[in-house]
C-alpha cells in the first residue's frame, strides 16, 4: 500500500488500494459520508457525553448478566469491548453471528484446507461460488477474478452453483459456468461429487436437480484445475443446519486435493466480524461467544447467540456495538439497551442510552482483519472528529464503573 492509498473498513474485502482519485465503490461512497458530530442521548433527552458515559455504566452495574454485541468496530474497539466484557461478567457475540458459527461449527468438527486473496487473485484458475454471487463485496470480481495476475494474464473459469438469475449478467460471460441449485442442496451436491470422485456409482435419478452426466462434467472440470478455489458466504446460507452444508464443501477440497490442488474461500468478515473474531480467539481461545464466569470464558456457540440470549431472557442488558454502518441496529428487546453507534445511526425505538461514536478508517486509525484473516490492515483518519472512538467509549464507561466502585 503507498502513502496515496487507505484501506476501507466497509466489507471484508479491506480494499487497501482507494484513493480520491479511484472511481467509487458504490458501498465504500455510502458509507463514508458519517458526520463527524454527533449528539448523546439518555431516555430520549440530549445529554453530554459524559452524562451519557454515567448512563451507560450505571446500566451496566445494575446488570447480572449482560450482552455486548454488535461489535462492528476496528481492532482496538473489540480488546475494549472484552475488556468491559472480562469486567462485567458479560457475553459477547457479532452481529454476523449467524453466518460466522455456520462456518465455525463447521472448521471445528474436521478443520479445512483455507487460500488468501492474493492466491486466488494470482494462482486460481477455476473458482467456484457456491450459492453466492459476492455482490456483497462489491468489488470482489475486480480485486480477486481479475485476469491480470502477479504471474501473467490468468485464464479463469468462474462456475455458480446457485441462483444465476440475480448474477450479472457480464460476469456470466465468457468461460463462465452457471448451474442452477437450491442453496440448501449444496451439501447433497458436494457429497454426491465427493462419491463419483472416489469411484462410487450414485443412485439413477438426478443429485440435486442434475443428471448424472451433468455431475460428472461438473467433475470433470474440478478435476483439470491446477488451483482451485470453492467459495461461499454463510451469511446467504440461512437454512436449517446449513454448517453441515459447509462442511460438506470443505470435504469436497479435502478430497479434491488428493488429486489436484485446491483450496476453500469463506467470503465474509464485513462489520469487523473476522477481527472480533481473531481477538476473542487469542484472548480467550474461542472465537466469540463466550460469556465470561467466575471459573474463566465459557464457550457456547448455540446458546450464547444474541437472539437466543434475548428471547429467553438469558441477559438482562444489551450493550451493542456499531460504528460502521448506520442500518446495523441493535435487535429488539425489552431490556435496557446501551448503543455506541455512528452519529448517523436513527432509531425507531430509541436505547436507553445512544453515544455517537467516531467511525474506524474515517474519522480514527486502527487495524482490521480482511476476510481471509491472514493480515491485520491499517486503517487511516481520514476526516477529524471530536467523537470518541469505540475504545475510546468503553474506556470511559470502564472508569465510570471504577468511580463508581471506589
Ligand atoms: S469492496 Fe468493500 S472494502 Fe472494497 S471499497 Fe467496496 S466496501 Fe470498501
Amino acid at each position: 500500500m503507498s502513502d496515496t492509498h487507505y484501506c476501507c473498513p466497509f466489507c471484508g474485502l479491506v480494499c487497501d488500494d482507494l484513493s480520491v482519485d479511484l472511481p467509487g465503490c458504490p458501498r465504500a461512497v455510502q458509507l463514508s459520508t458519517a458526520p463527524a458530530l454527533g449528539v448523546a442521548r439518555s431516555n430520549g433527552s440530549e445529554v453530554d457525553t459524559a452524562a451519557a458515559v454515567a448512563a451507560a455504566a450505571a446500566i451496566l452495574r445494575g446488570a447480572r448478566r449482560p450482552l455486548v454485541a454488535g461489535l462492528a468496530c476496528d481492532v482496538t474497539g473489540h480488546r475494549a469491548a472484552l475488556d468491559l466484557a472480562e469486567r462485567t461478567g458479560a457475553v459477547v457475540d457479532h452481529m454476523n453471528g449467524a453466518g460466522q458459527f455456520r462456518n465455525w461449527l463447521a472448521f471445528q468438527d474436521g478443520g479445512w484446507m483455507s487460500t488468501t486473496l492474493s492466491e486466488v487473485r494470482n494462482r486460481a484458475d477455476v473458482v467456484v461460488l457456491a450459492g453466492t454471487d459476492a455482490t456483497a463485496f462489491p468489488r470482489f470480481f475486480e480485486r480477486c477474478l481479475a485476469p491480470e495476475s502477479q504471474f501473467g494474464e490468468l485464464s479463469r473459469r468462474v462456475i455458480v452453483l446457485g441462483d444465476s438469475h440475480s448474477f450479472p449478467p457480464e460476469r456470466l460471460a465468457g468461460t463462465a459456468l452457471a448451474i442452477p441449485i437450491a442453496k440448501e442442496r449444496l451439501g447433497e451436491l458436494c457429497a454426491a461429487l465427493r462419491a463419483r470422485l472416489a469411484g462410487r456409482l450414485v443412485a439413477a435419478g438426478t443429485v440435486a436437480g442434475m443428471a448424472p452426466e451433468q455431475l460428472d462434467a461438473l467433475l470433470a472440470t474440478l478435476r483439470a484445475a491446477r488451483y482451485g478455489v470453492l467459495a461461499w458466504n454463510a451469511a446467504e446460507l440461512d437454512f436449517p443446519d446449513a454448517d453441515l452444508a459447509v462442511r460438506a464443501m470443505a470435504d469436497l477440497v479435502t478430497d479434491l486435493n488428493r488429486v489436484g490442488r485446491w483450496a476453500v474461500l469463506p467470503l465474509g468478515g464485513s462489520d469487523g466480524d473476522t477481527s472480533a473474531a481473531q481477538v476473542c480467539t487469542w484472548r480467550t481461545g474461542y472465537p466469540l461467544r463466550v460469556g465470561f464466569e467466575a471459573g474463566g470464558p465459557h464457550y457456547e456457540p448455540l446458546s450464547h447467540e444474541t437472539g437466543r440470549l434475548l428471547a429467553m431472557g438469558g441477559v438482562d442488558a444489551l450493550l451493542w456495538i456499531s460504528a460502521l454502518d448506520p442500518e446495523r441496529r441493535p435487535p429488539e428487546t425489552d431490556c435496557p439497551v446501551i448503543v455506541l453507534g455512528r452519529p448517523d445511526m436513527t432509531f425507531e425505538r430509541p436505547p436507553a442510552v445512544f453515544i455517537p461514536v467516531a467511525v474506524p478508517g474515517l474519522h480514527h486509525a486502527g487495524f482490521l482483519h480482511r476476510m481471509d484473516g491472514v493480515v491485520a490492515l491499517p486503517l487511516s483518519a481520514r476526516t477529524a472528529t471530536g467523537l470518541p472512538a469505540v475504545a475510546q467509549a468503553l474506556a470511559a464507561i470502564a472508569k465510570e464503573l471504577s468511580r463508581a466502585q471506589a
